[in-house]
């Protein structure tokens, strides 16, 4: 049996001007009552997911992301092996769902795609073990840690990392603590297969990355850690679509647009 089958799809979403929580079940979102962090329960009534508007699936406390966490990205871009992560992060304004356009200024230059994991902690904790971190897990969805190439000579990243719209997230998150090691992640560029990998490629694992960040900081419900991308980023322009897409999760699909 598909271990993933009974694993809910929680999401957020919009329908006639109202917002509602809800759970994917194929192509059709039920609306459930409560949070995904504590109980939901099923109101009996659904949308086909044709006449919703994802949006994200919730508000980040805060998005910490990890950086040159796949060696095959770590060649592409000429950087040495990492001997422990590499974390910075993007302010909450960057957040925008499923089906939003990413708004990329002129004097940005370069901007790149990134497809990534994203990781829903789910619960508070400092000093963790990579033992123990998965339970500290909600679940798992796609992201685009979005990029100015030409600005990530600031040695601190965050205007490059940082602009408004540039972490589209969702559509949906999977409630597990733990993935499949062979899950797939795709990015796709107007339909073409730029990236993939699967997550097991990744230099540090989800537990080792929960574990380090939480040895300096606290962790809390609704932090997001983008857990790096895999090789073949590559350049968007505007007029351009990118598809991020998790195997059980969904697939994250954002046009981009000049501001
Ligand atoms: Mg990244």
């Amino acid at each position: 049996m598909d271990p993933k089958k009974n694993l809910k799809k929680f999401c957020r979403f919009s329908v006639d001007a109202r917002v509602y929580n809800g759970v994917v079940r194929g192509n059709m979102v039920d609306i459930v009552e409560g949070d995904l962090f504590g109980d939901l329960s099923d109101m009996r009534m659904s949308f086909p997911v044709d006449h919703i508007k994802f949006l994200p699936p919730i508000i980040p406390t805060k998005i910490w992301c990890v950086g040159v966490n796949y060696a095959s990205h770590m060649r592409e871009m000429g950087h040495e092996p990492p001997r422990e992560p590499l974390i910075f992060m993007k302010p909450r304004t960057t957040v925008i769902g499923s089906g939003d356009p990413v708004r990329v200024p002129e004097w940005a230059g370069r901007v790149d795609y990134e497809g990534e994991l994203a990781v829903i902690i789910g619960r508070k904790g400092r000093n963790i073990s990579e033992f123990e971190a998965l339970s500290y897990v909600k679940g798992y969805s796609c992201y685009n840690d979005v990029t100015a190439r030409d600005l990530q000579t600031d040695n601190h990243w965050i205007r490059a990392k940082g602009f408004d719209t540039f972490g589209p997230f969702g559509p949906s998150i999977l409630v597990t603590e733990r993935l499949p090691d062979d899950t797939k992640i795709t990015t796709r560029l107007n339909g073409n297969v730029m990236q993939q990998d699967m997550i097991s490629s990744m230099i540090f694992p989800v537990s080792r990355i929960i574990s380090y960040i939480s040895g300096f900081a606290t962790i809390e419900p609704g932090d997001v850690i983008a857990t790096g991308t895999p090789a073949g980023v590559g350049r968007v322009k505007p007029g351009d679509r990118v598809e991020v897409e998790i195997d059980g999760i969904g697939a994250l699909i954002n046009p981009f647009i000049s501001d």
